[in-house]
């Protein structure tokens, strides 16, 4: 079997909202085709006109090859020995960053490919079943315009997802720092109030996180804050600190008691490494597209596992990268929750159409993913309408470009 081609679909929520906190608004979607008729699908969460054109630019010297000239021709079965040859050929212009975000949706692809052409779920190709359920925790991130409107929508959101039979919830308070959802402003003292109104909401036999998202500037200020959010029995509290400030993280992750979540972010088992090693954080949480695909999500919960650390994987994409992250937690004991969204608590449009994967929740549990492959079908008339808002957003940003220039 030879890969015969490789399709790139960019996609926009028409609703999108450049001030909006969520990534859920845009994706990328990849096709890689067979010449047996067979084709895998992945995506990833960086910019997709980005990604598109790290998989389509052709290349230009030895260091610096194609992803889609690399792959054509290639046996799609041989899933990690293509990643090898996509990060070395792109190492002058990859590495890390958008380049290795880009092979996570390719390598996602053909994780599925060759699982399709097995006739298997893709968990039996990642170390076979370590488990007989995967526990999803809902995120709840209402899109209101204003502190108090946030506060309470967040406590209705949780005890919705409660309702609806969840276990975990994490809520994301952030009203600062720069990733505070549309401009909303308030004190770390204030956040402290969220937290025990969201923890009231549930009860004490809920497991709830919290992702601060980057709300703190320097571990002082951090550890002045969380030390307050002790008596709420956080599961964990996510990226307290700038992804970069290491040292930060050592401080926030040892000297005080809640376990420290951080990695979203991060490209490759070698920015893992820094962030378990040097940040001691106390749970991992590798996004499947971001970090470079199934190959490498299950690096780093190979190196977490030999660390005694949590994986809970991070997505905010479509059902595709919620049916990866399933396959993934299949087959590692030590992922203790998968982030997952049903459609009652998600405001994206792509989000909650373009995919379906056969996930169920029942008594708080998704039973193992079936396949074969990632087990995922797209809804061909949604991303078509999403490929087209795209090509509307890029022919305006192309003409406003135009009309800037002086006359
Ligand atoms: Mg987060």
């Amino acid at each position: 079997m030879k890969i015969s081609s490789i399709e790139c679909h960019v996609l926009l929520d028409p609703g999108c909202d450049i001030g909006a906190t969520s990534s859920a608004q845009d994706d990328i979607v990849v096709e890689i085709h067979t010449d047996e008729g067979l084709t895998g699908i992945g995506e990833t969460d960086v910019n997709p006109w980005i990604a598109a054109a790290c998989i389509e630019a052709p290349g230009t010297h030895t260091m610096g090859l194609g992803l889609k000239e690399m792959l054509i021709g290639a046996d799609p079965l041989d899933v990690e020995a293509l990643w090898e040859r996509m990060y070395v050929g792109t190492a002058m212009n990859g590495r890390r960053g958008a380049v290795i975000h880009a092979i996570g949706a390719l390598d996602m692809a053909l994780h599925d490919l060759r699982a399709k052409a097995a006739g298997k779920p893709c968990y039996e190709f990642l170390g076979g079943a370590a488990r007989d359920s995967i526990i999803p925790y809902a995120s709840l991130q209402p899109e209101v315009g204003s502190f108090e409107e946030y506060r309470e929508s967040l406590v209705a959101w949780a005890r919705k997802a409660r309702a609806l039979g969840f276990k975990a919830a994490k809520a994301e308070v952030t009203p600062c720092g720069p990733y505070a959802h549309k401009g909303l402003r308030a004190t770390h003292h204030q956040m402290t109030g969220v937290i025990r109104d969201v923890r009231d909401a549930v009860g004490m036999d809920f497991t709830l996180m919290v992702d601060v998202q980057y709300a703190f500037p320097d571990a002082d200020t951090c550890l002045s804050a969380i030390r307050e959010w002790r008596e709420f029995d956080l599961f964990f509290v996510e990226t307290p600190l700038p992804s970069d400030d290491l040292a930060g993280y050592y401080r926030v992750a040892t000297e005080q008691p809640i376990p420290i979540a951080a990695g979203e972010w991060l490209a490759t088992r070698f920015e893992f490494l820094d962030l378990m090693d040097r940040g001691k954080v106390q749970v991992a949480q590798p996004d499947i597209g971001r970090v470079g695909g199934l190959t490498e999500a299950k690096r780093v919960c190979d190196l977490a596992k030999i660390r005694g650390l949590t994986i809970v994987p991070h997505l905010w994409k479509t059902a595709i990268s919620i049916a990866a992250a399933a396959h993934l937690a299949a087959a590692t004991p030590h992922c203790a929750f998968i982030e997952f969204l049903p459609a009652e608590l998600c405001e994206s449009g792509l989000r909650k159409e373009l995919a379906t994967a056969n996930l169920e929740m029942k008594d708080g549990k998704l039973s193992l993913p079936a396949g074969p492959g990632l087990g995922v079908t797209l809804n061909r008339e949604a991303m078509a309408r999403f490929e087209e808002e795209a090509s509307r957003r890029w022919a305006t940003n192309r003409s406003f470009s135009g009309s800037a220039k002086p006359a």
